[in-house]
């Protein structure tokens, strides 16, 4: 690791100003705002980043959870996941989200990790973690070593020949299917997107994976409800039970109403290289009966475009699986 300048923000403008140093928001830059920790630091310690300064934003008051007056719940950026994953109000408006994150990691890493460090989770491809390797998203032009190599883990919807690399949160699936919207303060003031817009597809620019700016502070994001009667559930399938990202997950939320489908909200995890909000999928199953040929074109149309590398092939079968599993557990529910 290399030595590195701590200093503490005590407010949001002056942590904005501070970090708006650097040239870029993402991987690399000089200077990078820290929560928990517990996925930088790792980072760190490989010298993958080698930041200059770090600017520990913990004391910023962005840990709250609260329903706001449009009955939206809002989750501060510094937010723990395991607070947010145990709060009353996420438990019984957005239970996929809840089951998403105590999915994740281990209980000490979600007692640190926050809301916002999470939103910014690193890929686990190995080659980005080897600065022996060649890899476009940490050094930009330098090789993709993953495609013919060991990509097991890896996308296979919204890759590029420049990058195949899956995102790995399950925070970030529930929320992609929630609809949620990211809250950002930044040099020219405050601004909201949606997380459809959050996340860049790699392209030619791998190294750019969201729209942040320099300076730009995650301060939280908000989440509107959905409609009453609305059935949500997460189901991640991965090598182990416990500890272990996810090889194709999937995040629902549906409504019936009559024996049709009225309402429904898709999106899949450990596929795709943003968080996979799955249209084809929801255009498949919108006003149709919930019955296993229904969730299994849905599924099928969910797969649209995909492309499997030497060693992922399989993920296009098991996402299917997956998410007509998950169709029918939370259809099923009492
Ligand atoms: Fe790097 Fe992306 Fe290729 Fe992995 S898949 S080696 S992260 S460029």
């Amino acid at each position: 690791m290399q030595p590195f300048e701590l200093i503490t923000a005590n407010t949001i403008p002056d942590a904005v100003k501070a970090q708006a140093s650097s040239t870029t928001a993402q991987q690399g830059a000089p200077v990078r705002y820290i929560a928990g920790g517990t996925n930088l630091v790792d980072f760190m310690k490989l010298n993958v980043e080698t930041p200059k300064q770090l600017i520990d934003i913990n004391g910023l008051s962005l840990d709250k959870v609260e329903q706001m007056p449009d009955s939206s719940v809002r989750i501060g950026a510094l937010a723990r996941n395991s607070d947010v994953a145990n709060h009353a109000l996420i438990k019984e408006h957005f239970p996929v989200l809840s089951q998403a994150i105590l999915s994740g990691a281990s209980t000490q890493l979600r007692n640190m990790a926050s809301t916002a460090g999470n939103l910014l989770q690193k890929t686990r491809c190995v080659y980005y973690r080897d600065t022996a390797s060649a890899c476009n998203k940490r050094q930009p032009g330098s090789g993709c070593a993953a495609i013919g190599g060991h990509n097991r883990m890896l996308a296979i919807l919204g890759t590029s020949d420049h990058c195949i690399a899956s995102n790995p949160s399950d925070q970030n699936v529930a929320l992609a299917a929630l609809g949620a919207t990211i809250h950002i303060t930044g040099l020219k003031g405050e601004r909201s997107v949606p997380i459809s817009e959050f996340y860049l597809l790699p392209g030619n620019t791998p190294q750019n994976e969201t729209v942040l700016a320099p300076g730009d502070l995650v301060t939280h994001v908000s989440v509107p409800l959905l409609p009453a009667g609305t059935r949500t559930g997460y189901l991640k399938l991965r090598d182990r039970a416990s500890y272990e990202f996810a090889l194709a997950s999937a995040a629902v939320a549906v409504k019936l109403n009559g024996g049709r489908i009225e309402f429904v909200r898709v999106a899949l995890g450990g596929v795709g290289t943003v968080p996979w909000r799955s249209h084809e999928a929801e255009k498949a199953l919108q006003g149709k009966a919930p019955t296993p040929e229904n969730f299994r074109a849905a599924a099928v149309a969910a797969m649209h475009g995909a492309r499997p590398q030497s060693q992922n092939g399989f993920k296009v079968e098991l996402a299917k699986r997956c998410l007509t599993h998950a169709l029918t557990q939370v259809t099923q529910q009492a």
